[in-house]
Formats: structure tokens, C-alpha cells, sequence
């Protein structure tokens, strides 16, 4: 592939992972020329669980990104499970989730970025930005708008002075896949003292395994004796990946925008692993940053990122308090079995359609039960 670049571009995207591509397609669905590039090759893989949530695959259907069936699962909901117990929800209203293996993803929406007119770069590292443009090894590129969709370590960020921001727990993550055929259509969610799992099926015969935790020399294997019930799972399986690692936790910027820059994706802030909301909210974040563009209103884009986040934030802070207490898991189960109103609902939550009302029942009901357990 030969890439020749424009010398100006109206939007130019550093960063050609998921957030990036989602804003590339979102501003060209906006009339917008778009210019992405990226250091890495396609079709690029990283560590995450692969599960979408419906708000997430509501977006992905908003931007016409079609991943092919047979590279997708249909998600019904979420189990946890302690070494004893499990309970589990369906997603509300008979929606469902997708499970999609990285690179698949990111072919499709490659591909339906470059059928809107995006000009994708590959192994095009950028090394610098003004409010002119964006510095690579070939020279500059001329751009209206720079977005920083770089990932949570982004160098546009730093550029552009935008680094102040709330310090997070970080947790670090490893991912591999294991040949095996899928027992389950629920994201789910392993508890220990030690640290989570997460199995997600991304095909007929392929099972996602992540694992969560504050050791960063917890690996995949060592992690998996302390969660006997995924280990048994995938124990005879073949790992047909290579072990990736990733940081985690949830961490907000003060200002994601100055002048003609704005963050998107891990760039702009994360949400930890636990929710897997990171791809719905950057899909979401491309969409509302494209209408922004359009009216030149970047500030309304940040009170909207702001509120797209504050969600998936609340969640996964909920989430953490059972992390490395086994005693709250158990009896957040059993609550869970004794009230089997009280997961869906929370579910409805973590998904957005449970009205705030609803939640100070719920809330009070599993306080009262996590007493009394
Ligand atoms: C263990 C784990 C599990 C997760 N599970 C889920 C899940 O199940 N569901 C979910 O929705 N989310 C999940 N997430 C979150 C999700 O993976 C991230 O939110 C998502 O990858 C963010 O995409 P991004 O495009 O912002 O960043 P990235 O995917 O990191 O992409 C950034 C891109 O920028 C490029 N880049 C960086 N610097 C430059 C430069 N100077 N020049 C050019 N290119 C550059 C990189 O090469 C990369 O391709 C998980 C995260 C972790 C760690």
C-alpha cells in the first residue's frame, strides 16, 4: 500500500484503533475530508474483553459499520460468579450485546470508513501538532481540526496541555483467546480475593478470557488458579493468541478540548475493564464530536462527553467495591438469589434505562439486603 498524503485535510485523526475510526466515520457522515493516521498496520488487536454493550452496538449501527455475522455473537446479558455461587441478568427489552474479535472490528470499520472517503495512513506515526497541523516523518499536514484519538497514553493529550486530570486506580489487564467451543451467551464475570476474569464467546469456537487485577505480575495463568471455575473452562484448551496486556481504570481529564484540538476514545479519559463500555462510549463520543464539529461548539462537546461518561463511571465504581472482597461478593450473590428483581435492574442501569427513581428502590433494597445476608 502506498499512502500519499494531502497537504491539508479538514479533520485529521491521530490514532486509527476503534475511537479513531468511529470519529473519522462520524465526521465524514458530516461532510467533512478526513485524514487518519496511525503508527501500527492493520487490522490491529489490543487488549479488551470484546463485548459491546446494546448502547454500543446501537452506535456502531448509527455509523453503518457492519462486522459480518459469522465474526459476531449475540450477547443475552451478564453472570457473575464466585467459586460457589453465579447469578445473572439479561439485557432489558430483549436487547442483546455483541461479542467481536478485535481485529474483526477493526477490518469493518476500516473498511466502512474507506467507503465514506476516509484516507486512511497505516504505519504512520505522528510526532507533533500546532494549530496549523500535525507533524509526521513525511513533513505537515494542514488541519482545521485535530483529534486525539491515541489511546490512553496519548501524546496529543500532553501537546496540547491537556493532561490534568483525576489520578485513577490503575488496575493492569491480560487477554488471550483459547480454541473451545462457547458454553455460554453472557458476558461473565469471575470473582476472587485475588482478581476477575472475563469470558466473552467471539465465535464458534473461540472464548476471549481477560483478567483484571492491582498485581502488575499477575499473569493470565497464574490468575487463572485463583478462579478454579473459568481455569476448569479453558484448562485442556487451546490458547490460540499471544498474551496481551493493557492498564486499566477510570480516569478524567479536566478539559478535553483547547483551541482546534479534541480528545476522543482512551485519550479523552477511561472507564475500567469492568464496565466494557470503553468502544460503546467512544462510538457514542464520535457521534456527538462530529455535531460539534459541524457547529464549531467544542465545549458543548465536552458537558456531552461528560455525561456519556458519568454512567459507565458510577458503574464501574459499584463494581469495584466487591473487587479483592470475597465476603461482599458471597453475599451480593446471595442477595442476588434471594431478590431476583434486584441484578436485572441494575442491569438496566449499567445499560442506561432504568430511570434514577427506580434506583433508589433497588439501591435501598440491596443495601437492606447486604445487611441482613
Ligand atoms: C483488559 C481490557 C478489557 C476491555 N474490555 C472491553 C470490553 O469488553 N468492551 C469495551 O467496550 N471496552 C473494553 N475495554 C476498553 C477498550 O479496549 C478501549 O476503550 C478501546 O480500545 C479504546 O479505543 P481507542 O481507539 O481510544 O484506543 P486504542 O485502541 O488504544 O487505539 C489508539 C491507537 O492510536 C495509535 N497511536 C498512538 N499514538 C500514535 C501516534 N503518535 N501516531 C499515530 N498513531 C498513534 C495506536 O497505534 C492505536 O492504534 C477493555 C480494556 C481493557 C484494558
Amino acid at each position: 500500500m502506498s499512502f500519499s498524503l494531502p497537504g491539508a485535510a479538514e479533520v485529521f485523526v491521530v490514532g486509527g484503533g476503534p475511537a479513531g475510526l468511529a470519529a473519522a466515520i462520524a465526521a465524514r457522515q458530516h461532510g467533512f475530508s478526513v485524514v487518519v493516521a496511525d503508527g501500527m498496520e492493520p487490522p490491529i488487536d489490543k487488549a479488551c474483553g470484546e463485548g459491546l454493550l446494546p448502547d454500543g452496538v446501537a452506535a456502531l449501527e448509527r455509523l453503518g459499520i457492519q462486522v459480518p455475522a459469522s465474526e459476531t455473537r449475540a450477547l443475552r446479558g451478564i453472570r457473575f460468579l464466585t467459586a460457589e455461587q453465579s447469578a445473572d441478568a439479561s439485557f432489558p427489552d430483549g436487547n442483546y450485546g455483541l461479542s467481536i474479535r478485535r481485529t474483526s472490528l477493526h477490518r469493518a470499520m476500516a473498511k466502512r470508513a474507506e467507503q465514506l472517503g476516509v484516507q486512511l495512513t497505516w504505519r504512520t506515526p505522528i510526532s507533533g501538532i500546532s494549530h496549523e497541523g500535525v507533524y509526521l516523518a513525511k513533513g505537515m499536514v494542514r488541519a482545521r481540526w485535530i483529534i486525539g484519538a491515541d489511546g490512553s497514553n496519548s501524546r496529543v493529550r500532553r501537546w496540547a496541555g491537556l493532561n490534568r486530570g483525576s489520578r485513577p486506580r490503575f488496575r493492569y489487564a491480560f487477554r488471550r483467546h483459547f480454541r473451545i467451543a462457547p458454553w455460554t451467551d453472557y458476558m461473565e464475570v469471575y470473582w476472587s480475593g485475588k482478581c476477575q476474569g472475563y469470558a466473552t464467546a467471539v465465535s464458534s469456537d473461540q472464548v476471549c478470557i481477560a483478567l483484571a487485577s492491582e498485581d502488575s505480575r499477575l499473569r493470565l495463568e497464574e490468575g487463572l488458579r485463583a478462579l478454579p471455575r473459568l481455569r476448569e473452562r479453558v484448562d485442556q484448551a487451546e490458547i490460540v493468541s499471544t498474551e496481551r496486556g493493557a492498564i486499566t481504570g477510570n480516569c478524567q481529564f479536566d478539559r478535553i478540548w483547547r483551541k482546534n484540538v479534541a480528545l476522543i476514545g482512551d485519550a479523552s479519559g477511561t472507564v475500567d475493564a469492568i464496565v466494557g463500555e470503553g468502544l460503546g462510549l467512544a462510538f457514542n463520543q464520535a457521534v456527538t464530536l462530529a455535531q460539534c464539529l459541524e457547529t464549531g461548539d467544542l465545549e458543548r462537546y465536552q458537558r456531552e462527553h461528560r455525561k456519556l461518561a458519568l454512567r459507565p463511571t458510577w458503574m464501574a465504581r459499584l463494581m469495584l467495591t466487591l473487587d479483592r472482597r470475597p465476603g461482599l461478593q458471597r453475599r451480593t450473590l446471595q442477595v442476588f438469589r434471594r431478590h431476583p428483581e434486584i441484578f436485572p435492574r441494575l442491569l438496566e442501569l449499567h445499560v442506561g434505562t432504568l430511570p434514577p427513581l427506580d434506583l433508589v428502590t433497588d439501591g435501598l433494597a440491596l443495601g437492606w439486603g447486604l445487611l441482613t445476608t
